[in-house]
């Protein structure tokens, strides 16, 4: 196969990117290959340009959509195909959903060796709306080539801006936001208030915006390249803010009145590609917000990790809960568990919870979120799960913690680490529930695990990323019978 060779494909899958994958047969040889095509979707045929070839597989460019798919549609968002954020917004909600849930099934099947895995799926669960569900934006501020001020988003897999009015994934007072935002930005502009990333010069990063969708209450943090905003700047800084959220509550319908709570810097004054720094001042009002998953209150400061999607994370904690199946008295270890939002749901309905997590402050969130809510048979432990909990099976005296009923794991995407997963098998829970965030990374650790004598009993596939190739999963395993306890 050579370069600039065009080739008639049909697009059967969709990479982590968004890209079409199709399959050709080299003219010369005869040899399979994997096509990726961008702007692509499953169900086109299209005539393409090879524009990069590789040991099997090779990237190509659309030269024309020959049969478009049936699964196109109009995206809502005219920036959709620059923006990095939306790249399934051409596809129908529905085929979004299938294609998901295809994808859970395909890596259980191929990595985690379940053949029929489908039978134990549950349908996709995906959103009644799928857009504007977003509680947190993160909107990088720069300049165009002509020098004028843009706040958007990342264009796919680079760091040129796109400039954005209207954003329809995130909580649509962003839309108010990025308005008055913009009108601060150049009310006092001396030509270094937005960050330029090459030069590393200007003030401004970034605009990370919070809102409690259950509260209404609402965060805007600057993300800045220096120490602190000038007196007159940051007065009329929470009054632009003050006017975006009164123009918003009296707009047509507000889904529920906005209440601006904190008004808050972050210091980054790396070159880096890191968004935020590792310091955080407040500007106005408090230095977090607070939002409700279920019955149970968390405070939210700007660093804390904390689901973006507040409708779908409730019914995969829900999930969670589900599978757990916890009578009352059970032990349940929460591993990987942030700012204690898993463990904290559950420990209504457990006899004991042990939340383990590596980020020092998530955890005394966690510890906090605990005691607003009277929640006391919480305990966290700071540090990585495969240190932590190896070291505490080795240490530990009480067999209830060592031998827990339930063990929850909701790792990053890069999965669990085999000791931590060998340790589960030694601590040997009647049920793991492991929420994932990569399918394929779900399907090894559950391989992993079945070598403990773990089997997979059910798994549920959620659309968190309504617009995104993400994909949660929720899988419930059951130690076998036959397995002792050593
Ligand atoms: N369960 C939480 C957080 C899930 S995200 C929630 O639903 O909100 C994954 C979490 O794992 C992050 O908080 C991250 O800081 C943490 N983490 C990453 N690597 C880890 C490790 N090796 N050990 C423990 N926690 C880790």
């Amino acid at each position: 196969m050579i370069k600039n060779d065009c080739y008639e494909v049909y697009i059967e899958d969709i990479g982590n990117d968004g890209e079409g994958i199709g399959h050709i047969k080299d003219r010369q040889n005869g040899r399979s290959f994997a096509l990726f095509v961008k702007d692509t979707l499953i169900g086109d045929r299209a005539l393409v340009r090879i524009v990069k070839v590789k040991k099997t597989y090779a990237y190509g460019r659309v030269e024309q959509i020959i049969e478009p798919s049936p699964f196109r549609v109009q995206a809502v968002c005219d920036k959709a195909r620059s923006c990095g954020g939306c790249s399934l917004m051409h596809m129908s909600y529905e085929k979004q959903l299938e294609y998901k849930w295809n994808k859970v099934k395909s890596c259980l099947e191929r990595i985690g060796g379940i053949s029929g895995a489908d039978a134990l799926m549950e349908p996709p669960c995906g959103m009644e709306t799928p857009y504007f569900y977003r509680n947190k934006m993160q909107l990088p501020v720069g300049r165009d080539r002509d020098g004028r001020i843009v706040i958007g988003f990342y264009a796919g897999r680079t760091h040129s801006i796109v400039d954005l009015d209207k954003c329809h994934i995130g909580h649509s007072i962003n839309d108010y936001i990025i308005k008055y935002m913009r009108k601060w930005l150049e009310e006092f502009d001396n030509g270094t208030i937005a960050y330029d990333e090459e030069s590393h010069r200007g003030l401004v990063r970034h605009i990370l915006t919070r809102v409690g969708f259950r509260t209404g209450e609402l965060m805007v943090c600057l993300v800045i390249n220096g120490d602190r905003l000038k007196q007159t700047s940051s007065d009329a800084l929470v009054g632009m803010l003050g006017e975006a959220v009164s123009k918003y509550n009296s707009s047509n319908n507000p889904e529920r009145e906005i209440i601006l709570k904190s008004v808050c810097i972050n210091i980054n004054k790396e070159k880096t590609n890191k968004i935020l720094g590792n310091r955080c001042e407040v500007v106005w009002g408090r230095g977090y917000i607070q939002d409700y998953i279920g019955d149970v209150l968390f405070n939210i400061s700007p660093m804390s990790f904390y689901q973006v999607n507040p409708v779908q994370t409730k019914a995969i904690y829900d999930k969670a809960i589900e599978y757990a199946e916890l009578k009352g008295g059970e032990t349940v270890w929460d591993m990987y568990c942030g700012i204690g939002t898993i463990s904290l749901c559950l420990a209504a309905k457990a006899g004991k919870v042990f939340g383990v997590e590596v980020v020092p402050q998530a955890i005394e969130d966690a510890r906090e979120n605990a005691r607003i809510n009277k929640i006391e048979n919480a305990k966290f432990y700071c540090g990585k799960a495969e240190e932590v909990v190896p070291r505490f099976y080795q240490e530990a005296d009480g067999s209830e913690e060592k031998h827990p009923n339930v063990i929850v794991v909701d790792p990053p995407r890069k999965g669990c680490e085999k000791v931590l997963l060998d340790t589960i098998g030694a601590m040997a829970p009647d049920r793991v529930v492991y929420v994932s965030c990569d399918p394929a990374t779900l399907a090894r650790d559950i391989k992993i695990l079945s070598e403990h004598g773990y089997k997979l009993e059910n798994a549920a596939v959620f659309d968190a990323f309504c617009q995104g190739t993400h994909v949660e999963t929720v899988a419930k395993l059951l130690r076998s019978a036959s397995v002792k306890i050593v």
